[in-house]
């Protein structure tokens, strides 16, 4: 495909990204600025960033060290804010830390540790999302409810890092409206804790309108914006 039929292509998904997110934030009596789209661009190359980037996004999201570091390199030019959103090795922080600007991913004290002890050495801070595993099962990255208040404390304490909320992905098999109305009284719990806290990282190409209304600040959308992906071939 050329590059103009590719920017015409993504245009076009992003104008009805923005109309879906437009009509969700209206049925939710909700101000379109409190939700920040968060594009999510992994499997695509840094050409699509920069169209993304071209055409206002300025979030833009990965899910794994190896790829988002290359990309995040090579459109370091671009000055966008770059989310970390897949599961984590203690052994990529430093990586991570390295480009990333938010991760939305920490689920656990270990993990908090080493991203704090590699801001603090970068001299960069880190805003954390603590990653709730709705459905308890941490098989998918996520800590479980219960523990989500203390791992939330932790980050709080933790030098280098900045506690911005919470964030999940709606579990299978259970209706998503329903898995975020758990996660938006969890991120009330953790920011009554810590006022400073209000993210909630909440919806994904499939249930953007399900986050919206139960408080999401922050879509995370692949899909929607640049196509069906591949199956990852590690
Ligand atoms: C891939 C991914 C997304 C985007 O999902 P789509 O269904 O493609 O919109 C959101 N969040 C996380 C954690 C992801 O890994």
């Amino acid at each position: 495909m050329t590059e103009e039929k590719r920017r015409d292509q993504i245009a076009a998904a992003l104008a009805e990204v923005e109309a879906s997110i437009a009509e969700a934030c209206r049925a939710a009596g909700r101000a379109r600025e409190e939700v920040t789209l968060v594009a999510v661009t992994k499997t695509y190359p840094a050409s699509d960033v920069r169209i993304l980037a071209d055409l206002g996004i300025r979030h833009v999201g990965e899910n794994r060290d190896q790829e988002a570091a290359v990309k995040a390199h090579e459109c370091a030019d671009l000055g966008l804010t770059w989310h970390f959103v897949g599961q984590l090795q203690t052994n990529k922080a430093r990586s991570v830390v390295g480009y990333a600007d938010v991760v939305h991913s920490v689920d656990r004290p270990r993990l908090v540790e080493a991203l704090s002890r590699e801001a603090v050495r970068a001299g960069r801070e880190v805003t954390c999302l603590v990653q709730v595993a709705l459905d308890d099962d941490p098989g998918r990255g996520g800590a479980r409810q219960a523990d989500t208040a203390a791992v939330a404390d932790v980050v709080a304490g933790a030098p280098g890092l900045r506690l911005g909320g919470v964030m999940a992905v709606a579990p299978l098999g259970e209706d998503p409206a329903r898995a975020f109305a758990r996660l938006r009284d969890i991120a009330e719990s953790v920011r009554a804790a810590h006022p400073g806290a209000g993210i909630i990282s909440a919806g994904m190409s499939g249930d953007m309108a399900e986050a919206v209304a139960n408080g999401a600040t922050h879509l995370r959308v692949g899909t929607a914006l640049l196509g069906r992906r591949k199956p990852l071939v590690r």
